[in-house]
C-alpha cells in the first residue's frame, strides 16, 4: 500500500525572483446532478465557485454536471445564473473542462461556447503538478453491467443522438423521464456489485495507458484507492455526487484531497 498522498511535483515559483506566485488549485469535480427540482444544490454549486475564485486553477467537470440534458437548444432557464458565472470564469482564463457523462452526454458545442468551458475526449489525460492523470467518468468502468453498456452503446452512437435531437423538446423530454425510470428501476434491482467499477477493467485500464492515477466519478462512491500492479504503485481517486454535501477534488502543489461542500436542506 501506498500511504498519504503524491508529493509535491511542481512548485509554482516565480521564474528566478524567488517569489511565490499566487498559490493555485486545481477542482475535479463529477455527478451534481444538477435538477431544477433541487435548486439548493444549484445555489450551493454557484457559491462554492464563487468561493473558489482566488485559488481556481482549472475546473475540471467529469460527467453529469446534469441530472438530464436532452439538447442544448432545450436547456432549462433555472441553469442560466451558473452558465453565465461559468463563462465569467473562463473570461477571466481560468480554463474550464467538461466531459460528459451518461446523464449528460447530449451536452454540446453550443453549451460549451455558452459555458466557456473544453469539451474533453474520454479519456482524457492530462498533467496536474507534475503527475500524468486518467480522467473519464467512469461509467466504461463498469463492464459486468451488460444491458448498461448496450444502453450506452445505443445512445453514443451520433446516428442515435441526431435523430434524437431532431425530435420536439417535449418529446425528448418523455422520452428522458422514461429512460430515467428504466434506470431506477434497473438499479434497484442490480447486485451491488454491477453498480461499482470492475476492478479487472481498472487494471487492464492503467497498464492500457501507462498510468498511475486516475480520477473519475460516476459510482458516487468517494475514495481514493491505493494498489500496485506489475510493481507500480496506482492511484484511483472517484470524485463523489451532490447530495448530501457538495464533493470535489482539490488538488494543489502540496498533494490533494477529497473535500466537501455543504448544502442546506432543500425547502420545499
Ligand atoms: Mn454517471
Amino acid at each position: 500500500m501506498l500511504a498519504g498522498p503524491f508529493p509535491p511535483c511542481q512548485f509554482h515559483l516565480g521564474q528566478g525572483t524567488g517569489y511565490h506566485v499566487a498559490p493555485m488549485a486545481d477542482y475535479f469535480i463529477a455527478d451534481l446532478h444538477l435538477d431544477p427540482r433541487r435548486p439548493t444544490v444549484l445555489d450551493a454549486f454557484v457559491r462554492w465557485l464563487e468561493g473558489i475564485v482566488p485559488d481556481l486553477g482549472a475546473l475540471y467537470i467529469l460527467g453529469d454536471l446534469f441530472e438530464a440534458w436532452i439538447g442544448d437548444d432545450a436547456s432549462d432557464p433555472v441553469f442560466d445564473p451558473l452558465l453565465d458565472r461559468l463563462a465569467g470564469l473562463a473570461r477571466d482564463h481560468h480554463p474550464l473542462y467538461f466531459m460528459p457523462g451518461n446523464r449528460d452526454f447530449l451536452v454540446g458545442d453550443a453549451l460549451a461556447r455558452r459555458a466557456g468551458w473544453t469539451a474533453l475526449d474520454e479519456p482524457a489525460r492530462i498533467q496536474c503538478y507534475g503527475t500524468l492523470v486518467g480522467l473519464l467518468h467512469g461509467d466504461t468502468f463498469c463492464t459486468e453491467d451488460h444491458a448498461y453498456q448496450a444502453f450506452r452503446a445505443q445512445v453514443r452512437n451520433r446516428a442515435w443522438q441526431q435523430q434524437f435531437l431532431s425530435r420536439p423538446p417535449a418529446e425528448r423530454r418523455a422520452m428522458a423521464v422514461a429512460a430515467r425510470e428504466a434506470s431506477q428501476q434497473h438499479n434497484a434491482q442490480a447486485a451491488d456489485f454491477l453498480m461499482d467499477v470492475t476492478p479487472e477493467a481498472i487494471d487492464e485500464f492503467m497498464r492500457r495507458e501507462n498510468l498511475s492515477c486516475l480520477i473519475h466519478g460516476h459510482t458516487h462512491r468517494p475514495a481514493i484507492h491505493h494498489w500496485i500492479l506489475d510493481n507500480v504503485p496506482r492511484t484511483r481517486i472517484v470524485l463523489g455526487d451532490w447530495y448530501e454535501q457538495g464533493r470535489i477534488l482539490r488538488w494543489d502543489e502540496a498533494g490533494y484531497r477529497l473535500e466537501t461542500v455543504g448544502i442546506p436542506p432543500d425547502r420545499s
